[in-house]
């Protein structure tokens, strides 16, 4: 089992019981968030899940978020190992704007265990106009990465999986990314600049925001417009009876309308053309 052209599904360690129902999609799996990330692994594997599965420490968000320039820990990777994940992610700190220092200390240490994936967690300037240094510095390494994008301007989709992503993650498959994956809440989405501040439109974890294709968004489950939804949990309803729904179901329809996305994306001849169609609809829908 690999991750190849995989479109997973990022939930928090604490969702184990509803991930399952949520990475059923063939070309799917799991990334389970936080310090428990691997015993959740551990125990879907139990239950016996075969898609794939990582898992994200995710010390690199957060007010209390360590440099990029932290020790990587061995028994982060040895605990993944064990309990069955596809490949080790490493638990990297954050890389700030121009911190090359940062990056280049977590591809010197992730180069020490073979296959598996550096996280580089990266300012937004690393996306744009820092990119071909970027890429040309994962290139030397030769390391397998994965980016986490801290919020910032909209940037042209690299070849590089993704994880917390929002719709982000079909733009980085159709760029070449062996697999991306996408938060299941809104905080999963984000990589939020420290400090944070709330603004109106953010509330924490609980949050519900669902899925529009034609839009390509996702939108507070109150502030859904008209308009019904084909998919496989909605069966042709108005997509704002979500506002009344469970936030699994509302998460249900998520995966549901993103892997079909992700399916006519495998199915197109030229990705990339598909994907720049896709968003230029949405802007005008
Ligand atoms: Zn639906």
């Amino acid at each position: 089992m690999d991750l190849h052209e995989r479109l997973l599904v990022q939930v928090s360690a604490r969702d184990v019981y509803d991930a399952v129902a949520l990475a059923g999609h063939p070309g799917s799996g799991l990334v389970f968030t936080g310090q428990a990330g691997h015993d959740a692994v551990r125990m879907v594997r139990r239950r016996g899940y075969d898609g794939p599965l990582l898992a994200d420490r995710r010390r690199y968000a957060g007010s209390a978020r360590v440099r990029g320039t932290a020790r990587l820990s061995p028994d982060w990777i040895a605990d993944q190992v064990e309990s069955g994940a596809t490949a080790p992610l490493t638990d990297s700190g954050y890389i700030g704007k121009g911190d090359h220092e940062a990056l280049h200390t977590i591809l010197e240490q992730a180069a020490q265990w073979e296959d598996v994936i550096a996280v580089l967690p990266v300012h937004a300037r690393w996306v744009a106009e820092d990119r071909t240094s970027l890429m040309r510095t994962v290139t030397d390494y030769g390391a397998s990465v994965a980016l986490v994008v801290e919020d910032g301007p909209p940037y042209r989709p690299l070849p590089f999986p993704l994880l917390s992503a929002g719709i982000e993650c079909l733009g980085a498959l159709a760029h070449g990314a062996a697999w991306a994956a996408v938060g299941v809440r809104e905080v999963l989405r984000h990589l939020y600049p420290e400090p944070h501040e709330a603004r109106g439109g953010w509330r924490r974890g609980g949050a519900r925001s669902a899925f529009v294709p034609e839009r390509l968004e996702f939108v507070p489950v109150e502030r859904l417009g008209e308009g019904t939804c084909g998919c496989s949990t909605c069966h042709g309803r108005p997509l704002r009876r979500l506002a009344e729904a469970g936030e699994l179901e509302v998460n249900t329809h998520n995966a549901t309308t993103l892997h079909r996305l992700h399916n006519r994306l495998l199915r197109s001849t030229h990705r990339e053309r598909w994907w720049r169609e896709l968003t230029e609809s949405a802007l005008t829908a």
